[in-house]
């Protein structure tokens, strides 16, 4: 590294050399030539009007000087040029140095020598006129120092970086500890709305750069429906699949306004003329190997996060979180379902009839209310079997099934809890609704008919035997003993009937 000439005036530290140059004796200037010569640095000595008086062997040395080139009456003039010829300084520089040595001030200067050592050089004036010259090779010193700046500049860069990768650890560990919050909140769900409310809450406070939607398959598969969104007031309602790059690649989709991408359609519909796409991510919502849904999120100019390492890459993080909190949700929801319905009929079963009905015994007691129970029998059923087949049965089964299921009573529980054997809880049903509805649905079933291979099957009757709490029973068990009872008297009485318990002995509360 090539160092600048530094010419340094230090006006302010003027200081005039204790001893003038005077005209010596020959022994003082021999005394003052061994002291010269004892030093290491070089040392010249100028007259007023700039020529060498004295100097030592050692200036001829720093300087690489050839012989007789610096030596009493040599000029300053003669020296300077010298030095600027071998470009131990700039022209610049040394214009400035004789304008220097003109002024008669203390100044400093730097220079390099052939061999490219440098040479710190300082000159000051004597009383009665001229110049004392001290040089000194600080070419170690230098180097030392310049290695110095290097090594602080090296030491400051490692603490930076030290720095950033420490700040890094603390964004990982505030992500890390934001999803395992979100998690937390996401596994303790009971059911998906539960969950939804759970992520509308938490995108909306870690991601606030961000709009976002989440749209779940509605039953019939043709569309999508929004479940819940954040920082988004006009999302649409529902989105088709075709309508999402994601949907119909089957794999996430991150589009980018800068780079050669697509806008999907469900993002172009909702745009008004003038708007354009934010760069947006659209992430398919996989529950054990099928596609149930979609998260749609858009990153909002200047949206990003400090609290977090990489804004988009945490929120694809939450969606992926979200997406395995709603896939076991569901699979939750279906084994449930699974260990409660009937797969024939979709209708709970008997275990789960048994629960329910003890739950509505309990709730109704507490409210000192009616309820009622049917039990239902399709009626000749095993001879319809014969005729038709068990499969032509099974279609007429889901048949009166429905009619179960459509009854117009708030919170009925409509069970299959045998072969062709069904009970439906109804709360607060009181003797006369219990009877309307019995009706009602001896009627629609009696009135059911099955298509079924191209033909229409005979009608099939039930006959229902009711039971209503606590008039007569105040037990599950008593309760299904009366309404079977009561079913066994519909058949006697020919089928496609209802009848009540025998209420011989009834039970009622003051
Ligand atoms: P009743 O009017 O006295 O009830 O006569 P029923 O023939 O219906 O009574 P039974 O108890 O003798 O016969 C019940 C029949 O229900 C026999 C059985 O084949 C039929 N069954 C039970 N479960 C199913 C089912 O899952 N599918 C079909 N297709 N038939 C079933
Ligand atoms: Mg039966
Ligand atoms: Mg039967």
């Amino acid at each position: 590294m090539r160092h600048e000439n530094n010419i340094r005036a230090d006006g302010d530290k003027d200081k005039v050399a204790e001893k003038a140059p005077r005209k010596r004796a020959p022994s003082e200037h021999g005394f003052a030539m061994q002291i010269m010569d004892a030093l290491e640095q070089g040392i010249v000595i100028w007259s007023q009007d700039g020529f060498c008086q004295m100097c030592n062997q050692q200036a001829v040395d720093l300087l690489e000087l050839q012989t007789g080139k610096l030596r009493v009456g040599t000029s300053l003039e003669e020296l300077l040029a010298q030095a600027r010829d071998r470009g131990a300084f700039t022209a610049a520089k040394h214009d400035e140095a004789v304008d220097l040595f003109g002024l008669g001030r203390t100044f400093h200067f730097d220079c390099r020598t052939p061999s490219d050592r440098i040479l710190s050089t300082n000159v000051r004036p004597v009383r009665g006129g001229g110049h004392i010259m001290a040089i000194s090779d600080v070419t170690e010193a230098r180097e030392a120092l310049a290695a110095l700046g290097v090594a602080k500049a090296e030491a400051e860069e490692a603490q930076r970086k030290a720095t950033e990768v420490l700040e890094d650890e603390r964004a990982r560990q505030r992500e890390v500890s934001l999803l395992s919050q979100m998690d937390e909140w996401l596994q303790s769900c009971k059911s998906l709305d539960e969950l939804y409310q759970i992520v509308t809450a938490f995108m909306q406070k870690v991601l606030p750069g961000t709009r976002g939607q989440l749209f779940i398959y509605s039953t019939s598969r043709d569309v999508l429906d929004l479940t819940c969104a954040w920082h988004c007031a006009d999302a649409p309602a529902h989105v088709t699949p075709d309508s999402c790059w994601a949907l119909r690649r089957g794999r996430s989709y991150n589009y980018d306004p800068d780079g050669l991408s697509f806008v999907c359609d469900h993002v172009k519909d909702a745009l008004g003329p003038d708007d354009a796409p934010d760069t947006f991510t659209c992430l398919p919502i996989m529950a054990h190997g099928d596609t149930v849904g979609l998260i749609h999120i858009e990153f909002l100019e200047d949206g990003e996060n400090p609290e977090v390492l990489d804004t988009k890459a945490f929120t694809k993080r939450c969606a992926e979180h979200i997406s395995m909190a709603i896939a076991n949700v569901k699979l939750r929801d279906e084994l449930q379902d699974q260990s409660t319905r009937d797969p024939l009929t979709g209708l709970y079963n008997r275990r789960y009839f048994l629960n329910a009905l003890r739950r509505e015994l309990s709730q109704t007691a507490a409210q000192q209310g009616n309820f009622a129970l049917l039990a239902l029998d399709a009626d000749n059923f095993k001879s319809f079997n014969d005729d038709h087949g068990h499969d032509a049965g099974d279609v007429v089964l889901e048949a009166i099934a429905e009619k179960m299921c459509n009854l117009d009573v708030d919170g009925a529980i409509a069970c299959r809890v045998g072969g062709e054997e069904f009970s439906v809880i109804l709360p607060k049903a009181d003797r006369t609704r219990a009877s309307a509805i019995a009706e009602e649905l001896r009627r629609s079933v009696e009135e059911v008919r099955v298509d079924y291979i191209g033909g229409d099957l005979p009608k099939v009757t039930i006959s229902i035997g009711v039971a209503v709490y606590p008039t007569h029973g105040t037990e599950p068990k008593d309760l299904i003993k009366q309404a079977d009872v009561a079913l066994y008297d519909a058949k006697n009485c020919g089928r496609n009937c209802w009848r009540f318990a025998n209420g011989a002995d009834l039970i009622t509360f003051d």
